[in-house]
């Protein structure tokens, strides 16, 4: 049996969280247009018949650091690489131009002594493609993959080759740390992160990276209704306004859209009590 731990790299938005998603084929990193939607690394395993994968998904990495949040994220990340990793995938997003970042990150994966697999993504999209603009990795990288994270095209070869790659290991060695626990999120984050998701699929742009969700109590209140009190928080009052909306209209369509799908996750009845609030220091507070 072959197990082992995965790293993905790339930019933000290039799809990571998307094809660990659809690989694992459970939600267990969100995904949404707005970049640095991952703020700290999701772990998550991929079981099957010729062994485990662990895929680390990693919040990627950030052009500017200059805000308390982003060095946070990239400090991380840092520390990601230094636990045991034994395949890295540099994923690149072809329908976005290389740019400035896109080299730190090149740089990045360059200090990492890893097999290193170049993976492609987006392939679905062709109508705007900065292709030419990636060939020049064809040197550094002799293992390219073209896939699409969203219709799982291009899994195979790409799961064929990690396999191959992959450390052989006794069935006594399985499930030593640290492949395990399965995903290193308990249900506060992942309901916290759920609301995070919805607040950004709804609001788009207006609305800062800043902005997060915090989780206070999971209850049981009746064998049938979960009691969950969770807030979101903002950095400042008018963008506290915006997200509660014209009568509340935006807070209430928020909280039955998270809601539905933690009713979903959990298989249950869920009471959602859903605020807002504005604590421009929330991420000292909360992101440590
Ligand atoms: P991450 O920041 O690298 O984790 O990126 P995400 O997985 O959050 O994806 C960013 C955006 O790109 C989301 O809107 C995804 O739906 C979209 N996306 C990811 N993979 C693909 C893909 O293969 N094809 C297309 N068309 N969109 C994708
Ligand atoms: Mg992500």
């Amino acid at each position: 049996m072959k197990e082992g731990v995965v790293l993905l790299i790339g930019r933000p938005n290039v799809g990571k969280s998307t094809f660990v998603n659809n690989v694992i084929g459970q939600k267990v990193a969100i995904t949404s247009p707005k970049p640095q939607t991952t703020r700290s690394p999701i772990k998550a395993l991929l079981n099957e018949e010729r062994g485990n994968i662990l895929f680390i998904d990693t919040p990627g990495i950030i052009g500017k650091a200059q805000d308390y949040l982003s060095k946070k994220i990239n400090e991380r990340t840092m520390n990601v690489l230094h636990e045991k990793v034994n395949i890295v995938i540099y994923m690149v997003d072809h329908t976005r131009r290389r740019d400035f970042e896109e080299g730190r990150v090149l740089g990045f994966v360059r200090q990492i002594n890893k097999p290193k697999l170049l993976v492609i993504n987006k392939i679905d999209l062709q109508e705007k493609s900065y292709l030419p603009q990636y060939k020049f990795l064809e040197d550094e990288f002799p293992d390219i993959y073209a896939i699409s994270a969203i219709t799982r095209k291009h899994f195979k070869p790409l799961l064929d080759k990690i396999f191959e790659l992959l450390p052989e290991v006794s069935e006594s060695e399985m499930g030593d740390d640290p492949i395990y626990p399965l995903i290193n999120m308990d249900s506060y984050g992942f309901i916290a992160e759920l609301i995070r998701e919805k607040v950004f699929l709804k609001m788009g742009e207006e609305i800062p990276y800043t902005t997060t969700a915090i989780v206070d109590e999971i209850t049981e209140r009746t064998k049938k209704i979960t009691y969950i009190k969770a807030r979101i928080l903002t950095t400042e009052d008018r963008y506290k306004r915006m997200i509660i909306g014209h009568d509340g209209h935006k807070i209430k369509e928020l909280g039955s859209m998270s809601r539905k799908e933690i009713e979903l996750a959990m298989d249950r009845k869920i009471f959602l009590d859903l605020t807002v609030e504005t604590d421009p220091h929330w991420q000292e507070v909360y992101y440590k």
